[in-house]
């Protein structure tokens, strides 16, 4: 059995996210006094917007391929999957009351699809296990001899003393949202290494003309095959104002991401008939013309949309479309778009870097700041979209929540007899 923590042992957990939330559930269900603190006037606002468009809490994969999907720091996290992995996940959600189910592609959602009924039902636990809340509470770093300073809605300094603290200050995307990455600097200047904040799982910007950006932006292209180095992938994408955004190019993002910070570009193919195989396509290529436009004849033969004509037309720059068969059929099937560079990273789904998991202990304790602790988004690793990325926030947080407790318990256990 293991012993009780400290009596009135005082956690502060900055940030209120779910990585946030979730260490001050099992810190407050362990005995320790807990409060969070969070800038903003209410907590879990991106656990909210995330979901908008119905809440991917997890997947259900086999876990091996699960934790590949964390690419470099998959063996770092895997302890951390495998100890509070998906079905876990999935239990405390139904022990909030709200049912989870697995849709078609494996993502699981909680059966409300939003992320209210959820948060609701978790801010009465967390009531319920004197869970305290300082909100309107912007943290600055360190004052002193190692307080806590805060600034409070008014400005006025606050300093906070505690037995350990939990960083969950979450990414860098949507800063309207409470997390802006301001952290980074607090913490370089500790020394603690923090890898640059960059957009993942991000649109990208593409040299538009003027006429096709007014003309299709907020248009959808599906169903669409896109390429990039050794990766295909079918899906959706949608056309913006500067670029492509969508589940097929999040899917992509890393990868573009880092061709285009090396080389400056990183030119994507789309298959723009990924239903017609070459043959079909020449074959319905070869019924005459006639008096039609080469818009209406490629619309009628192939099937292509105004916007798959136009993203071809995009690629040729100022060269007109071929007459060809095989050279039409070459380019409805790679279309080739060049990418100049990320879209920001302020618009992103998540933020790929941050606090260097070299620094930190297997519970996620700084070495060099003991009784400090980072979870969540905040840490430098990054995954697609489809629950991964709620699911690391989450094994993180009870992670280190196991490792408050360990720490609490150590550092204020007596001296062993001489
Ligand atoms: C549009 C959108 C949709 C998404 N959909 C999904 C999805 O379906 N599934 C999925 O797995 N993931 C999704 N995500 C990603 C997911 O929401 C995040 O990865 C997750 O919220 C990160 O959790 P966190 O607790 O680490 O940080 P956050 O949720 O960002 O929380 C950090 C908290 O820290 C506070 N904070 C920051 N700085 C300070 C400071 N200096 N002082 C005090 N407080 C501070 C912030 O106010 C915030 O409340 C989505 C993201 C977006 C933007």
């Amino acid at each position: 059995m293991t012993s009780p923590l400290p009596s009135l042992a005082r956690v502060a957990i900055i940030g209120g996210g779910p990585a946030g939330l979730m260490a001050a559930e099992k810190l407050a269900t362990a005995g320790a006094v807990v409060t969070v603190y969070d800038r903003m006037p209410t907590v879990g606002r991106k656990f909210m917007m995330a979901g908008r468009g119905g809440l991917n809490l997890t997947h259900n994969e086999p876990l091996d391929n699960f934790i590949g999907r964390y690419g470099a720091a998959a063996a770092r996290l895997a302890p951390v999957l495998e100890a509070f992995p998906p079905s876990d996940l999935r239990a405390w959600c139904e022990s909030l009351g709200v049912e989870t189910f697995v849709g078609s592609s494996g993502r699981v959602f909680p059966k409300t699809l939003k992320a209210s009924p959820v948060l609701r039902a978790w801010l009465r636990r967390l009531d319920s296990l004197g869970v305290k809340f300082a909100l309107r509470h912007t943290w600055r770093g360190w004052k002193g001899k190692g307080d806590l300073a805060f600034t409070d809605a008014e400005e006025k300094n606050i300093a906070v003393q505690t037995e350990a603290t939990i960083l969950a200050l979450g990414g860098a995307s949507w800063p309207r949202l409470g997390s802006d990455g301001g952290w980074v600097e607090i913490l370089r200047a500790q020394g603690i290494a923090v890898a640059p904040l960059r957009p993942a799982n991000c649109g990208f910007i593409a040299p538009w003309s003027d006429l096709f950006s007014a003309r299709f932006a907020g248009q959808p292209l599906k169903p669409v095959t896109v390429s990039f180095g050794s990766k295909t992938l079918q899906g959706e994408a949608v056309i913006t104002r500067e670029g492509l955004e969508g589940g097929v190019i999040y899917a992509l993002s890393p990868a573009l991401r880092d061709t285009i910070e090396a080389t400056g570009s990183a030119v994507l193919t789309l298959d723009l008939r990924p239903g017609l195989s070459v043959e079909t396509l020449t074959r319905r290529l070869q019924t005459p013309r006639g008096s039609q436009s080469a818009s209406t004849y490629l619309r009628k033969a192939a099937g292509l949309s105004p916007l798959a004509l136009g993203l071809m037309r995009e690629s040729l720059g100022k060269a007109a479309l071929p007459t060809e068969t095989e050279a039409l059929v070459a380019l409805i099937k790679n279309t080739k778009i060049t990418l100049t560079a990320t879209a920001p990273i302020a618009r992103a789904i998540s933020s790929a870097g941050g606090v260097s998991l070299d620094v930190l202990d297997a519970h996620f304790m700084v070495k060099k700041k003991r009784g400090l602790f980072v979870i969540g988004e905040m840490l430098d690793w990054e995954a697609p979209t489809g629950g991964y990325l709620l699911q690391a926030c989450f094994s993180t947080a009870v992670a280190a929540a196991k490792g408050v407790e360990d720490y609490l318990r150590q550092s204020t256990s007596p001296p062993p007899a001489a």
